[in-house]
């Protein structure tokens, strides 16, 4: 709840300094919800890939961090759509370590369809049943296991000595298969 408070504070800053000095039409989306899911956004911009729970997984921190995006009416960026850590998503589908552990079974083996016919985009997909995670969540002041069991959350060695063992292990099915 800190870092939320903190960011939150953080990203108005910014996006207010970036009215005030360079007259951008800005816009600051709090960490703590908004109309965007930020984890897929943040790993198109390159800055990690979706794990299987659906929080971000970056290499320094895993998922111990929250996004907290600013959105800006021009465009005065050339837009990203980087694949750098796409490797994390067979990682997933063969560790599963969140969803062994998660205490209610929230969750899913497959994302599910949360919501139908959205204009423009047509369904949104979630990773977890938000009526198991959020009243334990709450009960327990941030319950978090799925984050704490991530072997990413190690920190960026963990991260780097993964990603050594993952392209091996990889070549190795690649040399049996040519
Ligand atoms: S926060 Fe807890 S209850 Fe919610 S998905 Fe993670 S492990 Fe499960
Ligand atoms: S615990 Fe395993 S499956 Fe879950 S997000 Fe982390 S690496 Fe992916």
């Amino acid at each position: 709840m800190r870092v939320y408070k903190e960011l939150g504070f953080g990203v108005d800053d910014i996006a207010n300094w970036l009215r005030e000095k360079y007259g951008v039409k800005c816009q600051s989306n709090h960490p703590l919800g908004g109309l965007v899911n930020t984890s897929p956004l943040a790993a198109k911009a390159g800055l990690g890939w979706q794990g299987h729970n659906g929080l971000l997984i970056t290499p320094k921190f895993g998922q111990r961090q929250r996004i907290a995006p600013i959105f800006i009416q021009d465009k005065i960026f050339q837009f990203t759509d980087n694949s750098e850590h796409k490797w994390l998503e067979q990682f997933c589908k063969n560790c599963r370590k969140c969803e062994k552990n998660c205490p209610t079974g929230a969750i899913y083996s497959e994302k599910k369809i949360s919501i139908e016919n959205v204009s423009g985009i047509e369904q949104t997909r979630t990773c977890i049943d938000r009526t198991k995670c959020y009243p334990y969540f709450n009960r327990t002041l941030g319950c978090s296991v799925c984050v704490k069991v991530c072997p990413f959350s190690k920190g960026e060695t963990q991260y780097n000595k993964l990603k050594q063992i993952y392209i091996i292990y990889n070549k190795g099915i690649y040399a049996s298969e040519s």
